[in-house]
């Protein structure tokens, strides 16, 4: 091959690749036309009213996956249920330990939840096991006195105190370990008419000796069948309680809740999940009592606590 030979190739071969870059670019050009470019070129081409020239398929209808942009808005819309700001329940179980015990903290650990359990000293130290399994699986034991039977509990407040010494031994036995905050709660809680007599006087050494007692201000009402005047099935009556009671706090986001169950009751394990469920749904982070700010008080008259 002589030299011009091969400069005339060289030429045809720069040709032919400018030919083929220039019908790229083009196709890219074209391609990368929108509706509107296209709508746009139909009016001025075939001067078609406007309103023809408009493509079926609107730019805002392309964003949509194709299986969900026919779908009537009612289904399409996620509905908001949850609260803007992530909000805290301290769920407690009050009672046990009992033969349920082990079910709840199944069902608890499913929902990556955890409660504090106020036990019974009495029960410890008859079902040592399930007391430790509550320690455990990283739930907080707490003290509901040590008989819970209130003419005892009540007496005075030296009887109120000599219980809960009874409770951290039992604890101490089953356990190997007490909780460096030790949560109590009143036996009916301590607006009960069993405790008025003696009630200010526990609080006062109970908060002297660094402990803290919790109250509730949610419950579904497994204690008490008295509000049940439709005689509804258990579980029905429990789950309407939740969810009555848990309308309180909608408007209400500031104030903590403290749930009340009893591990005792069948009927609460049963509408368990579907009670965890929903407070995932709404947003709600599962705290354990000792971490409540009314550990963080100093003076009695500043607890929060219900
Ligand atoms: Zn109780």
């Amino acid at each position: 091959m002589n030299q011009n030979e091969s400069e005339q190739k060289n030429r045809a071969l720069k040709l032919l690749l400018l030919g083929v870059w220039v019908l790229y670019a083009l196709l890219v050009f074209l391609n990368n036309r929108t509706p509107d470019d296209r709508s746009a070129a139909n009016v001025q081409e075939d001067s078609a009213p406007v309103s023809e020239a408009v493509p079926e398929t609107q730019p805002s209808d392309l964003t949509q996956p194709a299986d969900t942009a026919q779908m009537p808005e009612s289904e399409t819309l996620p509905t908001v249920t949850q609260p803007l700001v992530p909000r805290d329940i301290y769920l407690s179980f009050d009672d046990g330990p009992c033969e349920n015990t082990s079910r709840v903290l199944d069902i608890l650990d499913s929902y990556n939840a955890k409660a504090t359990f106020f036990t019974v000293g009495f029960f410890v130290d008859r079902y040592p096991d399930y007391a430790a399994e509550i320690v455990n699986r990283g739930n907080l034991i707490a003290c509901h006195s040590y008989t819970h039977d209130v003419t005892k509990c009540y007496a005075s407040a030296d009887a109120f105190m000599n219980e809960l010494v009874q409770w951290r031994q039992a604890v101490t036995n089953a356990c190997g370990y007490l909780p460096d905050r030790v949560c109590v709660r009143f036996p009916g809680g301590s607006m009960s008419k069993y405790a008025a007599d003696c009630s200010a006087e526990i609080k006062d050494r109970l908060f002297a000796n660094g402990y803290r007692w919790f109250n509730w201000n949610a419950g579904d009402n497994d204690k008490w069948q008295k509000g049940n005047t439709e005689n509804l099935p258990d579980e029905e009556y429990f789950m309407r309680s939740y969810r009555e009671c848990m309308k309180w706090f909608d408007d209400d986001p500031e104030t903590p809740v403290v749930f009340l169950f009893h591990d005792t009751e069948e009927g609460t394990v049963h509408i368990l999940p579907a009670v965890l469920s929903d407070l995932v749904a709404r947003g709600y982070r599962f705290k354990l009592l000792n971490t409540h700010p009314d550990w963080d008080v100093t003076d009695m008259s500043a607890l929060t606590a219900p």
